[in-house]
């Protein structure tokens, strides 16, 4: 009888791993997806980026043509000013040159502050562009090893059903009938191990006679209060 439990807990880890594999093999190529969306939502996060300090680099420079336009028109007035006739001319050109400075000035504090828009922009972008490496090459790696076990995952899981198949030929037939039928109805562990009168599917004791008899292992027995398919482990012997 032992051996025949020993199978049928080595058939229970088997139909767990079967589970744990197919569930595997759902969830990877969601794992894939998530992680391409996430590659691509960086990638196109550090192209914005890009995109707004070149944008900010292409203001500057207008600006400081701007600026240039406006010093050369400043001395274009200014040399005016030598060749002016009259008083009401000379007052407008004055006038003129006032008005071009203000507008000069101004010029000069945007530029100034779009140069640090540009500096910050360009520190930011430094920044991103140092985390995301880390994060790429992380990424990647995590990728090239989901897309093999995705490869593999078949093969193994043939390899698998394989052994489950070998288990279940050396397990006597009315018993293996048993192990379906609690199977189907326990939604999972089947077998369970008792040690010190406790079964370890419900936690409850079991009665010291069924105990004894259950530690010489000569029939099938079932825990009287989860109906699971019992097995003394001797927890000194393995230790
Ligand atoms: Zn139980």
């Amino acid at each position: 009888m032992k051996e025949q439990i020993l199978f049928l807990v080595e058939l229970q880890n088997i139909n767990f791993e079967i589970d744990e594999r197919m569930l595997r093999n759902v969830d990877l190529p969601k794992e894939i997806a998530r992680l391409d969306e996430e590659s691509e939502a960086i990638e196109r996060e550090m192209e914005e980026s890009g995109q707004r300090l070149d944008k900010l680099k292409t203001d500057y420079k207008t600006k400081e043509t701007a600026l240039k336009n406006g010093v050369e028109n400043l001395k274009k007035a200014k040399s005016r000013l030598l060749e002016v006739k009259t008083n009401k001319e000379y007052e407008a050109t004055l006038k003129e040159i006032d008005t071009i400075n203000e507008k000069n000035s101004g010029i000069e504090d945007e530029i100034i502050h779009m140069l640090e828009e540009v500096d910050k922009a360009g520190e930011d972008l430094k920044t991103k562009e140092s985390e995301t490496a880390g994060r790429r090459t992380k990424r990647e790696d995590e990728m090239k090893k989901m897309k093999k076990e995705q490869e593999s995952i078949g093969s193994t899981l043939e390899n698998i059903l394989k052994k489950r198949d070998s288990v279940r030929s050396g397990i006597k037939a009315n018993l293996l009938k048993r192990f379906d039928v609690i199977k189907d109805r326990k939604n999972g562990r089947t077998v369970v191990s008792v040690w010190k009168e406790v079964c370890s599917g419900c936690y409850m004791n079991i009665p010291p006679q069924m105990y004894n008899e259950l530690q010489r292992n000569e029939r099938l027995m079932l825990c009287p209060h989860c109906g699971r398919i019992m097995y003394w482990e001797d927890r000194d012997d393995n230790v």
